[in-house]
């Protein structure tokens, strides 16, 4: 839990949020201004800032995540269809909320612009 991070709050429950799933190390919520029919944020229960802060120590911290999307996917009903999955790093990468989410995207036709 890191003071003023929105997504700590969001996974103590002080703000409110649509959960969609939940483990032991992750929580996902839906994105509060989706781009995609099915916009969901993975998002560990530690705290870390991005993937920038990633090292050898921390890496373990994103085998949950995945394993989540895939079961969130899966739940959703388009792992065959497909989906996306995007971390934004840091001011160029076009993160907003500096506590590391992975963007679950879905449900329509993606674009094809990886960037814009
Ligand atoms: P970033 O740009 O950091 O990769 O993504 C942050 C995402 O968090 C954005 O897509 C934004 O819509 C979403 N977001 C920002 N504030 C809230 C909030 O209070 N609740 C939820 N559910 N999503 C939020
Ligand atoms: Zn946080």
């Amino acid at each position: 839990m890191k003071e003023n991070c929105l997504f700590c709050k969001i996974i103590e429950g002080k703000i409110p949020s649509e959960k969609v799933y939940e483990d032991a190390s992750v929580v996902a919520f839906k994105d509060i201004h989706p781009k995609a029919p099915i916009h969901i944020l993975i998002v560990p229960r530690t705290h870390l800032d991005s993937l920038a802060s990633l090292n050898e120590q921390n890496i373990d911290i994103l085998k949950p995540i995945f394993l989540a999307a895939h079961k969130i996917a899966k739940k959703e009903g388009v792992l065959e269809k497909g989906f996306r999955t995007v971390f934004n790093c840091n001011q160029e990468g076009g993160q907003a909320v500096y506590h590391l989410h992975l963007h679950l995207l879905a449900g329509k036709q993606l674009g094809g612009a990886m960037g814009g």
